[in-house]
């Protein structure tokens, strides 16, 4: 039976590193602010923004919520983000995905200001992270990194599970997941392919993999034929099904084959937004050295 890598744990480790720099940081008279936007009435984003706001206001974050109709124009949503962005007490600003179909996701992305892109979705927070070569060094300069992969990295490193010179594999590549874990863990000295809908022999592809990532969004597509004994298992994929959530990876078989994986839930989501309360905290401490420097 394969190891459990457990995100909860690992997060709530985290966030206690967190609680001590943000009473740190207060100290000092910086509270840490979030600002999430939220627009229309998808069920599931309304959890998303209220596990977010509840996980602020437990660590002693400022968080507030805009909440806007599904109608809205993206003037409108465009217009919140300016008032945000000169806010001197926000230093994140959130805009839940997805977006109704009047507005254009790009556009709205790249008008938050990229100090304030604690989702690390701005062209200029991306262009940061590619161009960078290794993970510490991005961690170092305190890059916002997009927060699902950038709580894979700390899992991973945090559980003592080897990335250096190992064979990843990521199933998925979108811009949130598939793409930025591709270059995360290339960052960190693995070998990495990347795998999509049209990829060919993917069994055979995945058979190789030390470390497989799937980001796919299909219960249970891992089986236990498509994993290398002994490998790494994430499991990003959050679906839901009579009310019961399950992840891309069938864990009763893959289990019984991995040396480690991930539950779902417990595993990446709670990571997920941890590593959004790391990136605020982050925001937060460059208003700091902003203050210094003045
Ligand atoms: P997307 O739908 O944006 O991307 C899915 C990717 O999977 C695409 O690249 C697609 O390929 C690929 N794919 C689809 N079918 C196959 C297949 N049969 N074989 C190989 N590849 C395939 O998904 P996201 O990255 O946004 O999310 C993936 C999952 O992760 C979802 O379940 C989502 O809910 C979850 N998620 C969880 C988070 C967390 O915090 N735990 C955070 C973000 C997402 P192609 O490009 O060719 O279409």
């Amino acid at each position: 039976m394969a190891e459990i890598i457990d995100g909860k744990r690992i997060a709530e480790e985290i966030k206690a590193e967190l609680k001590i720099e943000i009473e740190e940081l207060s100290r000092g008279g910086i509270i840490p602010g979030l600002a999430t936007i939220l627009v229309g009435d998808n069920p599931a984003s309304h959890v998303y923004v209220k596990n977010k706001t509840s996980a602020c206001e437990k660590l002693g974050i400022y968080s507030e919520q805009h909440t806007l109709p599904k109608e809205i124009k993206e003037e409108e949503l465009l217009e919140l983000i300016a008032t945000l962005n000169k806010k001197p007490n926000i230093d994140g600003i959130l805009v839940q995905l997805p977006l109704p179909s009047q507005i254009e996701e790009k556009k709205i992305l790249s008008a938050i200001l990229p100090e304030k892109d604690v989702d690390g979705f701005h062209y200029y927070n991306v262009g940061r992270f590619f161009c960078e070569k290794s993970y510490s060094q991005m961690k170092k300069e305190g890059l916002f990194l997009p927060c699902t992969p950038y709580g894979i990295m700390e899992m991973l490193l945090r559980s003592g599970l080897e990335i250096n010179g190992k064979e990843a594999v990521v199933l998925g590549r979108s811009n949130i997941v598939g793409k930025p874990i591709t270059l995360l863990l290339l960052s960190a000295n693995a070998t990495v392919t990347i795998c999509h809908s049209k990829t060919a022999n993917l069994k055979d592809v995945t058979s190789r993999a030390d470390i497989l990532v799937a980001a796919i969004g299909i219960p249970c597509f891992v089986k236990k034929d498509m994993v290398k004994r002994g490998a790494t298992v994430i499991d990003v994929g959050i679906n839901r099904i009579n009310d019961k959530i399950v992840g891309d990876v069938d864990f009763a078989e893959v289990s019984k084959v991995a040396g480690a994986i991930t539950p779902v839930p417990g595993g990446v989501g709670p990571m997920t937004i941890t590593m959004l309360l790391a990136n605020t905290v982050t925001g937060a401490k460059r208003r700091k050295e902003v203050y210094i420097l003045k």
